[in-house]
């Protein structure tokens, strides 16, 4: 096994299948197989999801909702999508834990690092609801940073593109992919693989990222196991 503990981002939008919003019921038992597979493996999981399925805070703004609030609004939406992704990996027998950024007691724990790295030293599978709980952030800062405290190995960046490319593949045929690359490259490049303030995270921590793709069966496992899958991101 390459890595003993490791940070898996799934975007909302994912999970979303097809339908481009809501949570998509094939998505959902696809995603818990691929993560049913790796735990498998021997690794601990702790997995950021986002709402970008159910609402964003920039969206906000243009229906008079300020900024502020929307980020709550789209907090507590990665809440629903975590609670939906929790339920589903309960379903096929594995043992979950749901720790919030916002005091949602009644649903999940609040976010307690020691708390947390228990957890996935006991196997159990670490969901990180509600972002960091704070405004002006993202899921992949929450990722970030999470990933950090819980000293994951590496963070997982599930996405429907398999990899950082030159330019976006799906508007330029031309783009070629990187199979390595280091972050003071993306930075150079100008290429979006989180944002800024996610992104740097991991590189003063030298944290590596790997960006692929997700809805490819097998792939997260074979990522755990130490295979060339993605794109690599390193110092
Ligand atoms: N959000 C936030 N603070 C956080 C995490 C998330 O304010 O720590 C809000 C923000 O408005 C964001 C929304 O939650 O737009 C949903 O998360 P994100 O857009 O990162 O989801 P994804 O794009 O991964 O689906």
């Amino acid at each position: 096994m390459k890595y003993k503990r490791i940070l898996l981002k799934l975007s909302g939008e994912a999970l979303a299948g097809a339908d481009k919003h809501g949570i998509s019921p094939d998505q959902l038992v696809q995603y818990t197989q691929e993560i049913k597979n790796a735990l498998d493996q021997g690794v601990e999981i702790a997995i950021v999801i986002g709402g970008g399925n159910i609402f964003r805070g920039i969206q906000a703004e243009k229906s008079g909702v300020d900024r502020v609030q929307g980020d709550y609004m789209g907090m507590l939406a990665t809440l629903i999508n975590a609670m939906a992704l929790q339920s589903a990996l309960e379903n096929q027998g594995i043992q979950t834990r749901l720790m919030s950024g916002l005091q949602i007691n009644q649903v999940c724990e609040p976010f307690i690092r020691r708390k947390a790295v228990r957890h996935l030293e006991k196997g159990r599978v670490v969901i990180f609801g509600a972002g960091i709980g704070n405004p002006y952030f993202t899921t992949d800062s929450t990722a970030s940073l999470r990933a950090v405290e819980i000293e994951a190995d590496v963070v997982l960046k599930g996405t429907r593109v398999d990899g950082v490319y030159t330019a976006d593949p799906e508007k330029d045929p031309s783009a070629e992919k990187f199979t390595n690359i280091s972050f003071g490259e993306v930075y150079k490049r100008g290429l979006n693989v989180m944002d800024m303030t996610a992104f740097t995270l991991c590189k003063e921590n030298n944290l590596p990222i790997i960006v692929f793709d997700m809805n490819k069966e097998g792939n997260l496992t074979k990522l755990v196991k130490g295979e060339d899958i993605g794109t690599l991101i390193s110092e």
